[in-house]
């Protein structure tokens, strides 16, 4: 029977969590749920001076946005201190670490003399062989690395990686402060935890060699490792902020879908033939460390905005309307505390969504029909709900504008002054006069009437229906506007119009 797979992802909480490592927890992710085997979060924060809460916060609301669930953790390493000093011991007491005293100043003198005569700048060994235990003294703990042979890893990837052990510091394992380091506890929490794969990225690589060794020492079984490449922005150097955002939650913020950076960022160094769309299940069934290329990906922001398109054209309206509520109420097009049902947000999804790159686009484009739930930060009406309505959106006065002015509607000033003037007046007068007697409101029963107007008046459809896309929305582009009187509703549809002639005549 094989041995269950048991990966981790072990990020250290020092900042944000960048695109890279997000691709790192969704290679392990897809790994584990492709064999049915565990995944493992460990926040590795021993570098207490750089590791803050917020950090952790976010790598966590991160995680859980992109549905990447862990079955075990999350582990904080600070928690497991017992351990490591038990590991310390151990190896002290085999003879295979030792306490070195020299201080940070004999060591910084001494590489630079080891420089200048052009040798390896590597801690010459002073305390190795040192049997007395000074007092009162602070000292590090070093791994008694040996002295010569070779270390041979088997990358997955890359195939066996030969290090000479010469090359090998006596690497610090636990500081002045009785912390211990990263290549330390990571071996011991690997081997703790029982983690079968190390996915990673080759940052790390120079690491495993030593972490080798350390396995060796702590007579414990080495995982298999993986050393994935890097990601790169287009300049070919190392991604960072240099190239955009590069913070998961940013994307978040910015009105992508979990699925859609998930589906980018997989792909970013991984293949199944052709395929670039995939759905979470397919890339379960599809994901093999196989298909994993050893050469750097270059993170191409466009790309992903089409895909993000293509998962907001694509993404059914009621399961897309739980991310857009928190952008809408982010970007102030919606208040917090509405009081909308998810039906009423995703109703004017299918009129927005086709043209969409981000949620953020397409909430602007709905500020037209949300509005009425923005003004002084309560639900005084809607489109969706016209029994409700008791005040005419066309009384209702908000502080510092003038009478006229729609519930929160907003205007482009240019377009309201070049379309809804004296002359297009009369056109709205007579829609209003025939929408208020048309009994039933759907698509066919509205271009019957906005062509009998035009036919009546000798003009072409555009004459029409831009002041009433004017009157409506505010601005010049919206969707078609039977759509948008549709979403409106018949009182709303007419409140606009009514206080667009107002304005006319406040002129
Ligand atoms: N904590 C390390 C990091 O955030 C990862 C350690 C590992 O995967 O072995 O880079």
């Amino acid at each position: 029977m094989p041995v269950p797979v048991r990966v981790r992802f072990a990020p250290s909480p020092t900042g944000n969590l960048h695109v890279g490592g997000l691709r790192t927890a969704l290679y392990n992710w897809l790994f584990a749920r492709h064999h049915g085997g565990k995944f493992i979060l460990r926040i590795e924060d021993t570098d207490v001076s750089r590791s803050t809460d917020e950090s952790i916060e976010e790598i966590l609301d991160a995680m859980q946005w992109l549905g990447l669930d862990w079955d075990e953790g999350p582990h904080r390493q600070m928690e497991r201190q017992e351990l490591y000093k038990e590991k310390v011991e151990f190896l002290l007491r085999a003879g295979k670490a030792y306490r070195c005293y020299c201080t940070p100043e004999d060591l910084d003198r001494r590489r630079q003399e080891a420089q200048k005569k052009g040798l390896k700048p590597k801690y010459d060994g002073t305390c190795r062989n040192r049997d007395d235990q000074p007092e009162g003294i602070p000292f590090v703990i070093r791994f008694k690395s040996p002295l010569d042979g070779t270390v041979t890893i088997h990358d997955l990837l890359r195939g066996q990686i030969a290090f000479d052990n010469q090359e090998m510091d006596d690497l610090i394992i636990q500081r002045t402060d009785g912390t211990p380091t990263y290549n330390f506890v990571v071996v011991i929490d690997d081997a703790d935890m029982g983690i079968t794969h190390v996915i990673r990225g080759d940052d790390h690589l120079s690491n495993t060699p030593r972490q080798a060794l350390l396995y060796e020492a702590l007579e414990v079984p080495q995982p298999k490792f993986a050393h994935i490449s890097m990601i790169l922005g287009a300049d070919k150097s190392r991604l960072s902020k240099r190239h955009g955002a590069t913070s998961v939650l940013a994307y978040r913020d910015m009105g992508y879908l979990p699925g859609a950076l998930i589906n980018y960022l997989v792909r970013l160094g991984w293949s199944h033939g052709d395929q670039e769309i995939f759905t979470r299940e397919e890339l379960i069934q599809h994901f093999s460390l196989e298909n994993i290329t050893t050469s750097a990906a270059v993170f191409n922001p466009e790309k992903l905005l089409w895909i993000n398109q293509e998962y907001i054209k694509n993404t059914p309206p009621l399961e897309l309307a739980p991310h857009w509520e928190p952008i809408l109420v982010k970007q102030g097009v919606l208040s917090e505390g509405h009081g909308l049902s998810i039906e009423e947000i995703a109703r004017p999804i299918p009129s927005l969504n086709q043209r969409a790159q981000t949620l953020v686009e397409m909430a602007h484009k709905a500020e037209f029909y949300f509005c009425v739930w923005t003004v002084d930060g309560g639900s005084i009406g809607s489109g969706t709900k016209d029994v409700n309505i008791n005040v005419p959106l066309h009384e209702i006065k908000i502080k510092g504008h003038p009478p006229s002015v729609s519930a929160g509607l907003k205007f482009d000033e240019k377009a309201r002054a070049k379309f809804l003037t004296p002359e297009t007046k009369p056109l709205l007068q007579l829609l209003v006069s025939k929408l208020a007697n048309l009994k039933d409101f759907s698509e066919p029963t509205l271009e019957t009437t906005f062509k009998e107007i035009i036919e009546q008046e000798g003009i072409k459809l555009g004459k029409l229906a831009q002041p009433v896309r004017i009157a409506l929305t505010g601005k010049k582009e919206s969707p078609g506007i039977y759509e948008v009187v549709l979403l409106l509703g018949k009182k709303t549809t007419l409140a606009r119009l009514n206080n667009a002639i107002d304005w006319i005549d406040s002129l």
